[in-house]
C-alpha cells in the first residue's frame, strides 16, 4: 500500500496530501526556445519560494494570493538586491484542488532555455529541490487525486502519436480502466468477506451450497477479465503504432509511398536502383492510426555488401512487423524479384500495394491474384490496393484497409474499455489465473479457506492495476518513465 493516509501535522492540523515534506520544481514546458516557458513549483513551501523570487506589480504579499489567480510581475534575485531576471505571469493554485493536490505555483516566463534555467536555479536556491521525472504526477497519485491507471494515462496522452491513441488515453484518464477494475474488485471482496464471516461464525452462517453460488458469481467476472485482456492486442497497436515494413524491389516506389504517407519529402527518392539502403523509421499518421514505418532496402539479389545488409534487415523486419506493405509496379511486368517478395508476404498480415496507377497498366489486380494463388493455396484473401504514390491517390483506401485488418473496420474503444498498458495486461492475466485456481479448488471439493487465498490473490492482482496493492519500488519505476516536469 503506497498511498499514505493523511498525516497529522505537529500542530494537529490535518495535512491534505500527507506526502510531501519538501517542495519540488522543474521546467514543465519544452526546453527549446519558445514563446512561453513554465516553471512549476509544488509543495508546502511553494508560496514561500515564490515570495522570495517574485516582485508583483501590485504590491501584494504573494503569501496572501487567492487560489486560481494570475499575477503580473518580475522574477528577481534577492541575493543581488532584487536584480530582475525576467518579466512574467505567475499562476497560483492552493491545495488541495491542484494537479498535485499540493500548493502549486507556475511561473510563466519567456520561453528561452537560458532564462528558464536561470529562474529554475533561483527557485532551487530559494527553497525548492529539483523534481524527479514524473514526480508531480506521482504526488497527484500519492495525494489520492488519481489512481495509477490515470497517472499512466497522463503519460500516454503526452506520448500519443495518433488520434486513436489520444482518444484511448483520454478515456483511461477519465477513469475507464479504474472503474472496470473497481467494480470487479468489489464483487470479489464481497465474496471474500462472506467466506471469512462464515468461517468465523459457523453456527449462524452455513456454507452449504455456497461453492456453487460462488462459481456462478465468478463466471461473469472471469468473462469480463477475458474481454478486457482480449482488447490488449488492439490496445497495444493503438498506443504504440503498427510496426510496418514497406517491401518492394528497387524503383517500385517505396520511398515515394513513404513520402506520400508522411506528407513531406523526407525520404530520399531517387531513380538509381538500390539507393534506399539505410533503414528509416517514420511515425506516420494514417487517419487516426499511427504506422511506425520502416523503409528498408529493396528486396532483390544482393549485388554488394551494403545492399545485402539492407536485405537481411528487410527480412528480419518482415518477421517482426505487424504489417507488411508489399509494393509492386503496375507499369512493369512482374519478375522473379516480385515473386520473391510475394513469398515473404505469405505468412504475415499484409496489404499489396499496386503502385503507379497513373501510368498505363501492365500488371493488374487479376494478374497479381493469379500470381498469388499458388502462394496462398489455402484461398486466403489478401487485399490489393491500387495507388499512385506520385499523385497521392488511393491513400485513403489504404487507410481503410489497415483499419479493416487491425480493428475490424472500426475501433473498439468507442464501445468498451481498451487495455493499452502491458502492466495492466499482465495483472489481469494473473487475476484470471487465480480465479481458474479457485474454480479448480471448488471442483475438487476443497474447503473454503483453501480457495479464499486464490480469491484474495485475484483481488490483489486487480488492485495492482489501480495502484492499491503495489510496493513503493514499483511506483518509483512507473513514475521514473515520465518526462521531466510532469
Ligand atoms: P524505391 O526504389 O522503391 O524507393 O522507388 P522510388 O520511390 O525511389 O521511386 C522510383 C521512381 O518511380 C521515381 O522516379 C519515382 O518518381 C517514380 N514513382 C514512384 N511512384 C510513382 C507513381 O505513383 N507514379 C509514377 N508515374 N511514378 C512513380
Amino acid at each position: 500500500m503506497s498511498r499514505r493516509d493523511a498525516d497529522i501535522g505537529s500542530d494537529n492540523e490535518v495535512m491534505v496530501s500527507g506526502y510531501s515534506e519538501d517542495t519540488i520544481a522543474a521546467i514543465a514546458s519544452g526546453m527549446t526556445a519558445s514563446g512561453i516557458g513554465i516553471i512549476r513549483i509544488s509543495g508546502p513551501e511553494a508560496f514561500a519560494v515564490l515570495k522570495r523570487v517574485f516582485r508583483p506589480k501590485n504590491p501584494v504579499d504573494p503569501m496572501s494570493f487567492r487560489t486560481n489567480t494570475i499575477h503580473y510581475g518580475h522574477i528577481v534575485d534577492p541575493k543581488y538586491s532584487g536584480a530582475v531576471i525576467d518579466e512574467c505571469l505567475v499562476m497560483v493554485m492552493r491545495a488541495p484542488h491542484t494537479y498535485t493536490t499540493e500548493d502549486t505555483v507556475e511561473i510563466n516566463s519567456h520561453g528561452g532555455p537560458y532564462v528558464m534555467q536561470k529562474i529554475l536555479e533561483l527557485v532551487f536556491k530559494n527553497g525548492a529541490r529539483p523534481a524527479e521525472p514524473g514526480e508531480f504526477t506521482k504526488r497527484a497519485f500519492l495525494g489520492g487525486r488519481i489512481d495509477l491507471t490515470e497517472a499512466e494515462a497522463v503519460m500516454d496522452v503526452i506520448g500519443a502519436k495518433s488520434e486513436d491513441a489520444l482518444k484511448s488515453s483520454l478515456m483511461q484518464l477519465s477513469g475507464s480502466v479504474r472503474d472496470s477494475i473497481i467494480s470487479l474488485r468489489e464483487k470479489l471482496i464481497h465474496e471474500l468477506a462472506y467466506i471469512e464471516a462464515a468461517l468465523d461464525d459457523p453456527e449462524h452462517m452455513d456454507l452449504t451450497g455456497y461453492p456453487e453460488t460462488l462459481l456462478s458469481v465468478l463466471a461473469p467476472i472471469e468473462e469480463k477479465i477475458r474481454r478486457l485482456s482480449a482488447t490488449f492486442g488492439t490496445g497495444k497497436l493503438i498506443r504504440e503504432g503498427i510496426l510496418t515494413v514497406i517491401l518492394g524491389k528497387p524503383n517500385v516506389g517505396k520511398s515515394s509511398l513513404l513520402n506520400a504517407l508522411i506528407g513531406e519529402d523526407r525520404a530520399i527518392v531517387t531513380e538509381i536502383e538500390g539507393t534506399t539502403r539505410d533503414v528509416l523509421e517514420e511515425n506516420v499518421r494514417l487517419g487516426g492510426i499511427c504506422l511506425r514505418i520502416i523503409d528498408t532496402a529493396g528486396i532483390r539479389n544482393a549485388r554488394d555488401q551494403i545492399e545485402k545488409i539492407g536485405i537481411e534487415r528487410a527480412r528480419n523486419y518482415a518477421e517482426k512487423a505487424d504489417l507488411i506493405l508489399a509494393i509492386f509496379d503496375s507499369a512493369r511486368p512482374l519478375d522473379e524479384n516480385d515473386r520473391e517478395i510475394l513469398q515473404l508476404v505469405k505468412r504475415h498480415r499484409a496489404i499489396i500495394v499496386l503502385n503507379k496507377s497513373d501510368l498505363t497498366p501492365v500488371v493488374n489486380e487479376a494478374e497479381l491474384r493469379r500470381e498469388l494463388a499458388p502462394v496462398f493455396s489455402d484461398g486466403e484473401d489478401i487485399p490489393v490496393i491500387a495507388v499512385s504514390a506520385a499523385e497521392q491517390t488511393g491513400i485513403e483506401r489504404l487507410e481503410e484497409q489497415v483499419r479493416k485488418l487491425f480493428f475490424s473496420g472500426k475501433l473498439q474503444f468507442n464501445e468498451e474499455t481498451v487495455i493499452t498498458n502491458a502492466r495492466h495486461f499482465s495483472a489481469l492475466k494473473a487475476a484470471g489465473e487465480s480465479l481458474v485456481l479457485v474454480r479448480k479448488s471448488i471442483e475438487d471439493g476443497l474447503p473454503e479457506d483453501f480457495y479464499s487465498i486464490d480469491l484474495m490473490d485475484a483481488y490483489r492482482s486487480l488492485g495492482e492495476i489501480i495502484g492499491e496493492e503495489i510496493d513503493d519500488d514499483l511506483v518509483d519505476t512507473i513514475f521514473s518513465q515520465f518526462c521531466m516536469g510532469k
